[in-house]
């Protein structure tokens, strides 16, 4: 038996749930989760349930997509056939619960379907029956997820704002990796490089801030708010699958979270509102290939260190096999220790006590979606880069919130958010455009319905942005290969993605 040959069935004996799929052999030369020969995989803190849950709803919306190219194709097999229109509508309401536009049908007998057309109007429709699905198929896991707004008042926090990477791979970050209920109070801001935007932070903080003044925060006397910055890196690709707005070196996007955060945020809101206002804040890096987490730790100022971090990997080796109180004191023990390292890692002091719950729930929540990429996705997911079905421009649609589903660039106009978007677009070249297919962009953008107009403001705001794309890449405008829509949401209420232009694709 050759080297190579040997090393695979040392790594199938020592991992079998891996290696019983092919194409993840070729990865694991960095098993940072390889389970030990003989060892149970199964971790006494991870929520089966909850997982099982989480895995029926990532299934659900995942085959909304991944029957789109099929369908098409089966449907542009009968363009020319005489009853078409009835029967590619009925192919598209069987094969995926929603119809096409006639007006695309009616034309294909001049010059053939228009399947560049139809295609980003299939993800559009996707994209809002996953929407209009939510409130039902989310109900499970919204129930079970450990930490809840009741869990964040408990740790200090009467809102926790979060800013991973616009990287599709970190776009469930929230429900997913922390573990953390979105809801009004938990907002994701996804920038390119995890580079939040300072002005619209200090103001969303003041917003907050005015509400938890005024007495209108139930016990808003003792509640913070929490800034995350989350940034990324690839275990197993560490030159190549991490994060491209930083050239994919790790190290230099950890420092500039850290600065951000630091040295910029902190910095901003003490210097503006007086010394002490200043928000907790949080670094936390994702393994995208495993979404395991490390987590940099505080100290007694709320500094924050590029050094001083410990890894949920580790701790999930580490207390595999213990009873449940056993691997909670280990946990709290490695912490303390990550907490207490000198040399570069040196703080001031330690966390506060609300902070400590925080950092220990992350951990252990954390243990179950590590245990999650274990059992559904063969310890490693299946396709450690980019996979994105759209971009989405403006304002997060708070009820779509999974893997690789979306490109999320957070902006107000195109000018702000150029560099952001200039990343998607150059991702979907490789995903889309080199294989024909056009770039489908939802612009989103959230109103509020307290305040007059302000509904129509958002629509003519994303109006706006749809024409500064087209006129930023006007290539791919020009050729087809870009397609806007326009949806609003109501912050607060119930109406949902609903798309202003619902012919939008048709329009150009
Ligand atoms: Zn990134």
């Amino acid at each position: 038996m050759n080297t190579r040959k040997r090393l695979q069935a040392l790594r199938r004996e020592a991992n079998p749930v891996a290696a019983a799929a092919p194409q993840v052999v070729a990865i694991l030369d960095h098993p940072a989760c390889m389970i030990g020969s003989g060892q149970s995989c199964e971790h006494a803190l991870v929520d089966r349930d909850l997982n099982r849950l989480l895995f029926d709803y990532e299934r659900t919306v995942r085959s909304r997509f991944t029957r789109i190219v099929d369908v098409l194709k089966r449907i542009s097999t009968h363009q020319h056939d005489e009853n078409f229109i009835e029967r590619a509508q009925q192919l598209a309401r069987e094969q995926l619960g929603f119809e096409l536009p006639p007006q695309v049908l009616e034309d294909a007998w001049v010059c053939g379907l228009d399947l560049s057309a139809l295609h980003s109007r299939c993800i559009f429709s996707a994209l809002k029956s996953s929407v209009e699905n939510a409130p039902a198929e989310q109900v499970g896991w919204r129930q079970r997820l450990p930490l809840d707004e009741n869990f964040l008042h408990s740790c200090g926090y009467h809102t926790v704002d979060i800013s991973p990477c616009s990287d599709g791979r970190l776009q469930g970050v929230s429900p997913y990796v922390l573990r953390i209920l979105p809801g009004p109070n938990v907002r994701v801001k996804a920038y390119a490089g995890a580079l939040f935007d300072i002005e619209v932070d200090v103001s969303d903080w003041a917003r907050r801030e005015v509400e938890r003044l005024a007495g209108a925060m139930v016990d808003g006397e003792r509640l913070n708010y929490l800034k995350i910055a989350v940034y990324h890196f690839s275990s197993s690709s560490p030159g190549g699958q991490g994060c491209a707005a930083h050239g994919s070196n790790d190290r230099q996007a950890t420092e500039a979270a850290l600065q951000r955060l630091q040295n910029e945020l902190r910095t901003a809101i003490d210097q503006t509102f007086g010394l002490g206002a200043a928000p907790d804040v949080l670094l936390i890096g994702v393994d995208t290939d495993l979404d395991a987490l490390r987590i940099h730790l505080p100290d007694g100022f709320g500094e924050l260190n590029a050094h001083r971090y410990f890894e949920t990997a580790q701790v999930y080796r580490d207390t595999l096999g213990l009873a449940p109180e056993a691997a909670r004191a280990r946990i709290a023990g490695i912490v303390a220790d990550a907490e207490g390292m000198g040399g570069w890692g040196q703080g001031n002091g330690r966390m506060h006590e609300g902070m400590r719950r925080l950092v220990l729930a992350l951990a252990e929540a954390n243990l179950s979606q590590i245990e999650y990429v274990i059992k559904h996705h063969t310890g490693r997911y299946k396709i450690i880069g980019h996979d994105e079905e759209c971009i989405v421009a403006g304002d997060a649609v708070r009820s779509l919130q999974l893997r690789n589903l979306f490109y999320f660039a957070r902006l107000d106009t195109i000018e702000e958010g150029a560099p952001d978007m200039d990343v998607g677009i150059k991702i979907f070249g490789n995903l889309n455009v080199a294989h024909g297919l056009p770039v489908p962009v939802l612009v989103h953008f959230e109103y509020d319905a307290r305040i007059p107009e302000s509904r129509a403001r958002a629509i003519a705001r994303g109006r706006r942005v749809r024409d500064a794309i087209e006129a930023r890449y006007p290539d791919l405008a020009a050729r087809g290969l870009l397609n806007c829509a326009i949806a609003v949401s109501e912050r607060f209420g119930d109406e949902s993605c609903v798309f202003v232009v619902d012919d939008a694709v048709d329009d150009h």
